[in-house]
């Protein structure tokens, strides 16, 4: 497989099926600052989990169930992915900055946020398991969790939750 599908219109199980030509275990042997394109695009789970809508309460940041609204909540996937940032001007960018920036913002099963501190990936992260639907299967995604479109949401402190994997 050629790295075209990093150009291509995003296929989570296509990513995932054809590792041949990906170093094994890369995510072991470099810092985040030496991996390629390839291996940064792959090291991203698809939870979702960064496009829920936070609030930064005295220096903590507390997620809320509530979702931006171009998130699809079945396939965790951004429905303007091409667009984002022109049409969601506080849609963040994930590179290091955003990585490393505290407090921290990026839930803590994020796969750039644990191995920038010293931790593997999960036994469910898609690199391991070859199949991207494994963070669905092990329930570390958005998908069937109990979260609402921000369209209509009046006050977001209302929302806040406290799930052990953010
Ligand atoms: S939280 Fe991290 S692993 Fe999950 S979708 Fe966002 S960038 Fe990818
Ligand atoms: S626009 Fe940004 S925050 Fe909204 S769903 Fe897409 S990637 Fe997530």
């Amino acid at each position: 497989m050629t790295d075209d599908w990093l150009d291509s219109p995003f296929d989570p199980e296509q990513r995932y099926k054809h590792l041949e030509d990906i170093e094994p275990e890369f995510w072991k042997k470099k810092k985040l600052e030496e991996m390629s394109q390839k291996e940064w695009e792959l090291l991203c789970d698809g939870c979702g989990k960064c496009c829920l809508n936070k609030l930064e309460i005295r220096g903590h940041i507390r997620f809320t169930r509530t979702v931006c609204r171009f998130l699809d909540c079945q396939t965790c996937l951004c429905k303007i992915y091409e667009h984002r940032f022109k049409k969601v001007p506080d849609c963040r960018n994930i590179d290091l900055a955003a990585v490393r920036e505290t407090p921290r913002w990026l839930p803590k099963t994020c796969a750039y946020w644990l191995l920038d501190n010293g931790q593997d990936l999960p036994d469910w992260h898609p690199l391991k398991t070859k199949k991207a639907a494994s963070v669905h299967e092990a329930g570390m995604s958005l998908q069937k969790r109990d979260v609402i479109s921000e369209t209509g949401v009046n006050d977001y402190e209302d929302y806040i939750i406290d799930w052990p994997d953010l």
